[in-house]
């Protein structure tokens, strides 16, 4: 499977909720959110009906993300039946972790790989400024419950933000000293809730990496996890067990081996995060109509990069519409 500038997409991410547990201060609005509809939500049986038609067309991988999967209730069930889809390789789960203590080994028994965490902080009372929930969340706890459960690898998202969260760098990588966890720093994108604020905000990846190489020493490069589909360039603390990785959609855009399209929870296919690329396959599947046509359509469709920085809006409200 290959868009129109040849670039081989075989990886699927899979938003069963727009709903979550959070409402983290760049992701979603506080309050006066729409939810979907329940009837618009795809059902488990649908998803895995999408899924099974576009793994003989080449897709191998799949995410499983929100809003937050895991306040739907049975994720483990829908694991369970993406499992089952002949030519699916590998199946990981995007959350903000707070469930995955109760959660992790029964996703791990219905056949889930792999996890990335979203924690910006390691301190309770700025995790709860940030999700502006409390939770009583601990990052540090949800990792290890992902690690004993057999979760591999575990990886960590830290978005940045300048002014709240970036004195935080040098404690989330001394985290991977110790634990064979690879922790990504995130440039916050410009969409959500911080008044207007967003773009000041960023801390682009090449200060991050360079106050961890001041704190720990020159990085080895190119050294992080085999297995990732992501835009994540990754390097290590001399020594450490796990890795550093940064995601720089604004600063060194990856567009250009992206790999991937989006299913949202009512079942658009968006083949970019940002902008208005998608075509409606939940209208066609209830209607019993083949998926293939309209995957080649949107692939015909996926434009080259993302204009994010040229318009300086992006195509979203909030990145949880679509699961990051
Ligand atoms: N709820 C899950 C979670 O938090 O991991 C999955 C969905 S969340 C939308 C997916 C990822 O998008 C998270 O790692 C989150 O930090 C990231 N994200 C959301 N809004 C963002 C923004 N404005 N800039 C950068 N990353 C963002
Ligand atoms: Fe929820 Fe994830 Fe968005 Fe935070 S980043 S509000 S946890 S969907």
């Amino acid at each position: 499977m290959r868009d129109q500038f040849g670039r081989s997409i075989e990886y699927l991410r899979i938003s069963v909720t727009d709903r979550c547990n959070f409402r983290c201060i760049y992701c979603m609005p506080e309050s006066g959110i729409a939810w979907l509809p329940k009837p618009q939500i795809l059902s488990y049986e649908e998803i895995t009906e999408v899924v099974r038609q576009l793994a003989p067309l080449g897709l191998k991988r799949l995410r499983v993300t929100g809003g937050e999967p895991t306040v739907r209730p049975e994720l483990a069930t829908l694991i369970a039946m993406l499992r089952g889809v002949p030519g699916i390789e590998d199946i990981a789960l995007s959350t903000n972790g707070a469930k995955l203590p109760q959660m992790a080994a029964a996703l791990r028994a219905a056949g889930l790989d792999r996890v990335n965490m979203s924690s910006d902080s390691l301190r309770p009372e700025r995790i709860a400024a940030i999700a502006r929930r409390n939770l009583g969340f601990d990052p540090v706890a949800a990792a290890l419950a992902a690690e004993a459960a057999g979760l591999d690898p575990i990886k960590l998202n830290v978005v940045v933000i300048r002014g709240v969260n970036d004195d935080e760098v040098e404690d989330f990588a001394a985290l991977t000293v110790d634990h064979a966890w690879h922790v990504r720093f995130i440039e916050l994108m410009p969409v959500g809730d911080l008044a207007g604020t967003e773009f000041e905000r960023v801390v682009p990846s090449d200060e991050v990496l360079a106050r961890v190489a001041a704190r720990f020493g020159a990085l080895d490069a190119n050294d992080g996890p085999a297995r990732g589909n992501g835009p994540a360039r990754y390097q290590r603390i001399p020594g450490a067990l796990g890795s550093i990785g940064v995601i720089t959609p604004l600063s060194h855009t990856y567009c250009d081996s992206c790999n991937r399209v989006r299913l949202t929870a009512d079942g658009r296919l968006r083949t970019c995060l940002y902008g208005d690329h998608e075509v409606n396959l939940r209208d066609a599947l209830r209607a019993g109509e083949p998926m293939a046509p309209l995957f080649e359509q949107a692939l015909a469709n996926k434009p080259r990069e993302h204009e994010l920085l040229k318009l300086r809006v992006g195509g979203l409200k909030a990145l949880s519409e679509v699961g990051g």
